[in-house]
């Protein structure tokens, strides 16, 4: 049924069968556009509002998610490591699979809190953030040579509480001496771009929505982690650890390339029991 009468129970079961095609969880995208439509949390949209009237602005919502641009960059928001963070189209969206991140750094420094912590392309701040929100007396800083990105880790730094302990700063890994005199770390996190250029695998919504410039790393998606795995050791401090994000089929050459510049290297895995990090240390 179309029109004034139209309810939002309806209107979920409908869109839940168009999204079929675009989404692995189509009703559950359903259900966070209607709830961003009628400005409400989810709980609420299906506790309160199912005999609702459809509020006119998911019709858009909706053609939007038809069109596989994803959730997040059409409600703005991604959650991370239990906290919401706003995203745009100019950041990658935080994955779950990058918490392993935080995980393996946990565990590493279980004994000796991290004081201070670096974030090699924060984008819209996740690694450093979600640190800072693990380590509640740590300090941070957070590179990005994206000003549209850094502009988001620093909203998202004031959103979520973090601005007296997280520093968003505009630099390039690639550029001689972007490094001196930011001291060293004791945590330093990196989600560098990875995926080959041409990478068949990649998913055609991420290619086609998410920053060219967060994603591809050269023919063998290796680019970055060999200009920044090197230089590394020069920024950590004594008995400090890097955890360094990795494409899942990538462990055999970046732990060559740690091995190279002097650095142990441990492999995590991810909740799918992909490769998915290493922990990198001082010899
Ligand atoms: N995990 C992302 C993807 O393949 C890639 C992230 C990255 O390049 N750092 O969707």
């Amino acid at each position: 049924m179309n029109g004034p009468d139209r309810r939002v129970a309806d209107a979920l079961r409908e869109a839940a069968r168009a999204l079929e095609p675009v989404s692995d969880a189509p009703r559950l995208d359903a259900e966070w556009l209607m709830a961003h439509a009628l400005g409400c949390s989810r709980s609420a949209m299906l506790l309160l509002h199912g005999a609702a009237p459809v509020p006119p602005a998911f019709a858009d919502l909706l053609a939007r998610r038809m069109t596989g641009e994803p959730l997040a960059y059409i409600t703005g928001e991604q959650e991370f490591y239990g906290l919401a963070f706003c995203v745009t189209p100019d950041v990658l969206i935080p994955r779950a699979d990058s918490e392993t991140l935080i995980e393996a750094a946990r565990e590493e420094l279980a004994a000796a809190p991290p004081q201070r912590i670096l974030d090699c392309g924060t984008g819209p701040g996740t690694l450093l953030l979600a640190a800072l929100s693990a380590w509640p007396e740590a300090t941070g800083l957070g590179i990005e040579r994206s000003p549209a990105a850094l502009a988001v880790a620093r909203q998202n730094a004031v959103t979520l509480g973090m601005a007296d302990r997280a520093e968003m700063r505009h630099a390039d890994w690639t550029a001689p001496g972007w490094a001196e005199g930011i001291g060293s770390f004791d945590l330093i996190l990196a989600n560098p771009p990875y995926v080959e250029t041409d990478d068949p695998d990649l998913a055609a919504d991420v290619r086609m929505f998410e920053p060219a410039e967060a994603l591809f790393a050269g023919a063998d998606g290796l680019a970055d982690y060999r200009v920044l795995v090197p230089q590394l050791p020069a920024l950590l401090a004594p008995g400090g650890i890097a955890v360094v994000e990795i494409g899942s089929r990538q462990a055999e050459a970046v732990a060559a390339i740690a091995g190279a510049a002097g650095l142990s290297a441990r492999l995590t895995r991810d909740l799918g029991d992909r490769p998915r990090a290493f922990v990198l240390a001082h010899n």
